[in-house]
């Protein structure tokens, strides 16, 4: 390893130390017996949320191209007040909130940055997962018109609801249809700095973002003094400078390197150029975005997060910024107060089960009330012998659950 090349290491390796002085959580042992103070892990539902709290998860940080160490885009923000928030539900992302084992009954608001697939599409998991596993109300979504009625959010919603129409069909027979529908609340994807939501303490305010094409914003979330900023898919921008300063924690996106971009991902070197510094931030970029609004923790995203990568994109932000950093990967975890941002990884398992809420389930369609799906021709084809393999058990079943 060459000098040069080793001093660049060093330097990043003592930028990662303060940074992680900086944010570790944990203290010391008391007792042989006793438990250990946690430093570096997040058990999901183990730990009281502070009032003046929030809890912030990467669900998905990743790329349109599914991964399986990687969702795409998704922020579930959980705040003190009880109000929780996703921001995206990228490609693959509800597999690591399902992990969470919030009941969906609070996972019912979702604001979307823009409608890009890594940004949107797991809301089909959400939609129907959640309606299967226990939500009770419709979902709300908020997200930017388009320079179009067609490029807006509620186009896609509307549409998203057509191409499902035979899913929904069918459940809206077998399960209350109110959780199978979803509300659309959209706004000037012009508007800078304009309030998008504001209830029980929390404001949600939207700027635009340079991104692909007219439509896309970025969110930032208001509550308890505390400010966070989710920086959805843009070219550094003048509005994300002006009203992202004096955030606590700002998420922007920190996009793969040129070289990368073609060794990786096989583009060609055009169209790593143009992708990679036009219409999404180089960390260079990222790093003067960071150093000139100075937040309490800076969180780059938006890249496959390995070795290599990293070390690349580490080295161009150390050119422009050397202050508090994170360079995120799926299942982080920020606790944030006045005082402090914590970091740590979620522990979680792979195999859970949807967790009741506090609200009973709503009752399916009275019987005639909804046209049956399933015809008389289809219901003619039952298996006489599978109907008799299993009416022992069936009868059984009923008679214990006092069903007729
Ligand atoms: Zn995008
Ligand atoms: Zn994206």
């Amino acid at each position: 390893m060459r000098l040069n090349v080793i001093t660049a290491f060093l330097a990043g390796a003592v930028l990662s130390i303060a940074a992680i002085i900086i944010m570790g959580a944990g203290g010391t042992v008391k007792s042989p017996t006793g438990t250990a103070p946690d430093r570096y892990a997040y058990y999901p539902g183990t730990e009281d949320l502070g009032k003046d709290e929030i809890r912030l998860i990467a669900c998905g940080t990743g790329l349109p191209a599914a991964r399986r160490d990687q969702a795409a885009t998704c922020f579930l923000a959980e705040l003190g007040n009880g109000d929780k928030f996703l921001f995206d539900v990228g490609t693959g992302s509800m597999a690591n909130v399902a992990a969470l084992m919030i009941p969906y009954d609070f996972l019912d608001k979702v604001f979307l940055t823009h409608l890009h697939t890594d940004h949107w599409g797991d809301l089909a998991a959400l939609w129907a997962g959640g309606w299967t596993a226990g939500r009770t109300k419709p979902l709300k979504v908020w997200g930017p018109k388009g320079a179009t009625p067609e490029m807006g959010t509620a186009y896609a919603i509307e549409h998203f609801l057509k191409a499902y129409n035979w899913d929904a069909t069918t459940r809206n027979y077998f399960l209350s249809p109110e959780p199978g529908k979803i509300s659309v609340t959209e706004f000037d994807y012009k508007a800078v700095n304009a309030v998008v939501y504001q209830k029980n303490g929390v404001t949600i305010r939207s700027i635009p973002a340079i991104h692909a094409g007219d439509g896309p914003v970025s969110f930032i979330l208001e509550y308890a003094g505390l400010k966070v900023v989710i920086g959805g898919d843009t070219f550094p921008n003048k509005w994300f400078i002006e009203y992202a300063t004096n955030a606590d924690l700002v998420i922007h996106e920190t996009f793969l390197t040129p070289p990368d971009l073609v060794r990786l991902y096989g583009q060609s070197p055009g169209q790593a150029i143009a992708v990679g510094t036009g219409i999404h931030t180089s960390p260079q970029a990222f790093g003067k975005v960071m150093s000139t609004i100075k937040p309490r923790l800076a969180v780059g995203y938006h890249f496959f997060n390995e070795q290599a990568t990293h070390d690349n994109i580490l080295r161009g932000v150390l050119q422009t910024y050397t202050g508090p950093l994170s360079l995120a990967v799926d299942n982080m975890v920020w606790n944030i107060t006045k005082e402090k941002i914590t970091e740590r990884m979620i522990v979680s398992p792979d195999q859970a089960w949807a967790v009741n809420g506090p609200n009973k389930p709503p009752k399916p369609p009275a019987k005639g009330s909804v046209p049956d799906p399933i015809s008389d021709f289809i219901k003619a084809g039952r298996w006489q012998p599978a109907e008799q393999a299993q009416a022992p058990m069936v009868e059984k079943f009923k008679k214990e659950n006092g069903l007729q």
